[in-house]
């Protein structure tokens, strides 16, 4: 059922502490950590604890979630204290997603070209 915890979800078993990763900010609904493949300076993934395949299914079915998890790549900016920066939700597999627990990239540190890749 959308929210709840997948025994096969890499990021809920981050959530539950069964794998390691370098968290940086929790909050009741959510967790920053480090991107283990980092494509900048500044790397972090933003999840919600609660599992929804991608942006698209959190949108949806938790919008409040949503906003929890945007007000978090906030503030793991501040954290970092970039200027600028970017939030990209890979949302399917021709966008390049991966892992399918949303998560919101932050990227920043260094020059960000765009159109991205
Ligand atoms: O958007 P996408 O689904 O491709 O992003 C998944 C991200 O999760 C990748 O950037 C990957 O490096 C990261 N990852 C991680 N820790 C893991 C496994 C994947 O930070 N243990």
């Amino acid at each position: 059922m959308a929210g709840e915890a997948q025994d096969d979800c890499l990021f809920c078993r981050i959530v539950a502490g069964a794998v390691p990763a370098t968290i940086v900010r929790e909050t009741e609904t959510t967790i920053a950590f480090r991107d283990i493949n980092p494509q900048a300076p500044t790397h972090v993934l933003v999840i919600p604890k609660a599992h929804y395949r991608d942006a698209a299914a959190l949108a949806a079915g938790a919008p409040e979630l949503a906003a929890d998890v945007l007000r978090e790549t906030q503030a793991v900016a501040e954290l970092d204290k970039l200027e600028s920066y970017r939030t990209v939700f890979n949302t399917g597999t021709g966008a390049g997603q991966t892992v399918w627990h949303a998560h919101a990239h932050v990227l920043g540190g260094r020059g960000l070209h765009w159109p991205p890749g």
